[in-house]
């Protein structure tokens, strides 16, 4: 079935709001088989509202919308609903002991207009809101249905997990399962090539690339007659795949590539430091980021002067004969970072952010080094870019996939 999702309110429209919820919807649509076809925005207008409400009907068959359910004037999106469908309003006696129990509990007196939100379509199946105070609902006829969500996300998730969900599943015949599959060290175009003869011709499964920053990711779709097929065909092209792909994938699980660090450092009893020069510290955070790093986590030093490098142990001599970005001394930061904390992996990164670098480098060039096992090493990054920002998470993505090829015993790539 084909679906169009309009997301209500002005504030989106001057990007203050970023429309989250059209990507959540999306995604869950996606995943139940639906197809989704148009996201429309529109401000808090009636008449607009309800030209794109036709709109959106001409061509699909289920609209959800969000937004605009609340009590205030604004809030239009229910009665353009309503009055597309042709249908009269009735005050729902749940929803109207519902907003009375929540405004006593909050010791307050229930302003008038609140009860707007008891108003619903006659002939609609509610979505009773125990995460907020305006109720969701889903209202069909003739083959037309929409489904109307509060604005604010946690409202949105909550409403659709309880209630929305199970509605629309009875829409669909169709059952739809995705999986994303994580590389690193491949790049996109690498990546294609590589699957031709799997994308070659392909109409279910489906297999589409993404890049992302210094990674390449893969949704393997399927859409059958029911979850169990659909499953199991997912499950087998990524084990063709993994025949052609195989040692660049890190993750079919959802897990981002900090996560699989903190795991593997778990799994194996070892801990992990960083001293970072140009990240500042950057890789740090993405190894806190994950719960349960403390368990694996010694400490980070962000030694961003020479001075700073020295006090950690560099040699001074080091720095003045090779320079404080090259391999030596990022091997040395390494080295003396495992003697200050002696962790089981150690990194450490000297580069040139940018935009200016010294004579002979570029913005861009950066060393990581590391003493992992007894082993010092260092790997040359150049992203030839004079992005400062761009740079600096770049660095500390390479990091983190120089830790990933170390503990999981590969290749440095
Ligand atoms: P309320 O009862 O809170 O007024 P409502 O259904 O009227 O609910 P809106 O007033 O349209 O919702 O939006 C409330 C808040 O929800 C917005 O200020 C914004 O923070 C968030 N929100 C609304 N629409 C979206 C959207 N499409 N994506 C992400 N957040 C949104
Ligand atoms: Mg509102």
């Amino acid at each position: 079935m084909k679906a169009s999702i309009i997301a209500v309110g002005t504030e989106l429209l001057f990007g203050q709001v970023v429309n989250t919820n059209a990507a959540y919807l999306s995604d869950k649509l996606n995943h139940m088989g639906f197809d989704v076809m148009y996201h429309f925005v529109v401000g808090d207008n009636p008449l607009r509202l309800k030209e794109k409400l036709a709109d959106a009907f001409t061509d699909t068959d289920l609209v959800l919308l969000t937004g605009g359910l609340g009590p205030t004037q604004d809030d239009i999106t229910k009665e353009m609903v309503a009055e597309y469908f042709g249908a009269e309003m009735y005050e729902d006696e749940r929803v109207v002991k519902d907003l009375e129990g929540f405004f006593k509990r909050r010791g307050g007196k229930m302003a008038e207009n609140n009860l707007k939100q008891a108003l619903l379509p006659v002939g609609c199946t509610p979505l009773y809101n125990a995460s907020g105070t305006a109720p969701g609902f889903a209202l069909s006829r003739d083959g037309k249905t929409a489904i109307c969500f509060p604005g604010p996300p946690r409202e949105l998730k909550w409403l659709f997990e309880h209630g929305a969900e199970d509605y629309l599943s009875d829409l669909t015949e169709k059952k739809m399962y995705y999986k994303v599959v994580r590389t690193i060290g491949i790049g996109e175009s690498d990546l294609e090539m590589a699957l031709m003869p799997l994308i070659d011709g392909q109409t279910d499964p489906t297999i589409a690339t993404y890049a992302k920053e210094g990674e390449c990711t893969l949704r393997v779709a399927s859409q059958r007659d029911s979850m169990e097929e659909a499953k199991a065909a997912v499950e087998e092209m990524i084990s063709n795949i993994r025949e052609y792909v195989g040692r660049y994938i890190y993750s079919t699980d959802n897990e981002e590539l900090n996560e699989v660090v903190v795991r593997l450092l778990r799994e194996k009893n070892m801990t992990i430091s960083s001293a970072e020069s140009c990240t500042g510290g950057g890789f740090a955070s993405l190894i806190t980021d994950v719960a349960g790093s403390s368990e694996i986590f010694k400490s980070s030093y962000v030694t961003y002067s020479n001075e700073a490098k020295i006090k950690l142990g560099v040699d001074e001599a080091v720095i003045s004969d090779f320079g404080v970005v090259s391999a030596e001394t990022a091997e040395a930061m390494a080295e003396a970072l495992y003697k200050a904390t002696e962790a089981d992996l150690c990194l450490s990164v000297t580069g040139y952010a940018g935009p200016d670098a010294d004579k002979g480098h570029d913005a861009g060039e950066a060393y990581i080094g590391y003493m992992y096992k007894g082993n010092l090493g260092h790997v040359l990054v150049n992203t030839s870019r004079a992005d400062r920002k761009w740079n600096r998470n770049y660095f500390r993505l390479r990091m983190l996939r120089a830790a990933y090829m170390l503990l999981s015993d590969q290749d440095m790539r």
